[in-house]
């Protein structure tokens, strides 16, 4: 199929998936040109996306160079080392992959405004995984409080690539009442109204349990 053709199966997908939850409010579908060539995330932007998203400082730049449109939403969706913040914090919409103190710190000496971050949060406990425990996840946000270019506006997790459908739901169920609790804390600086999880193998699950973004690459190439 084409890439547009896959856009809107994926499209269709997440209205089912909304319909069959009962939800109204909006899901963004970011698309992940990590993968792929600039010529590929042309066609991308062709059918109208405006969310983009790259892992790597480098590809990133490269495919801003040719990217330009003004109304682009880039996000940042790889581990970020602290060395790379300056290269790439003015250059994104969305940071997806906040698990450190020393990045917020660092992002906080870089960032010309305040900048919307996820949280990352390893729910499923996978040694291999970035991002934090889900025990730690209250404290690391009591931990941002005095960043003034730290926006928490929600919580990022990846799940296992093994992960049957019922643990999907119990790991996305989880990160939902994680949120849930961070919104009721009232935080100026942590709204954390989102959550950006889902990718191609299980973002219809995502969806059911509240995803408010996800991170689809492979299914919009194939
Ligand atoms: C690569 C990647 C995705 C997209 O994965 P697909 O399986 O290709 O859809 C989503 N989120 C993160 C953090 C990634 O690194």
């Amino acid at each position: 199929m084409s890439i547009a053709e896959n856009i809107h199966q994926v499209q269709q997908t997440i209205a089912a998936a909304c319909l069959e939850a009962g939800r109204t409010d909006p899901v963004t579908l970011v698309a992940v040109t990590k993968y792929h060539s600039i010529a590929e995330a042309q066609a991308v932007v062709a059918t109208g996306m405006l969310d983009l998203a790259e892992n790597r400082p480098d590809g990133l730049a490269q495919k801003q160079a040719v990217l330009t449109a003004p109304e682009l939403k880039w996000h940042f969706i790889g581990n970020l080392q602290k060395r790379k913040v300056k290269q790439v914090i003015n250059q994104v919409t969305y940071l997806h992959s906040l698990d450190r103190v020393s990045l917020a710190a660092e992002i906080e000496k870089r960032a010309h405004k305040p900048i919307d971050c996820f949280v990352e949060v390893n729910v499923s406990g996978e040694a291999a995984k970035s991002g934090i425990e889900l025990a730690e996840v209250d404290a690391f946000i009591t931990a941002l409080a005095d960043f003034t270019k730290i926006r928490v506006i929600g919580l990022m997790t990846m799940a296992p690539i093994d992960a049957d459908d019922v643990l999907l739901h119990e790991l996305f169920k989880k990160l939902r009442l994680q949120r849930d609790a961070i919104v009721q804390r009232h935080l100026a600086y942590a709204p954390c109204r989102e959550l950006s999880m889902g990718m191609s193998r299980d973002y219809r699950i995502a969806v059911l349990e509240g995803a408010t973004f996800v991170r689809v690459g492979t299914a919009l190439f194939q």
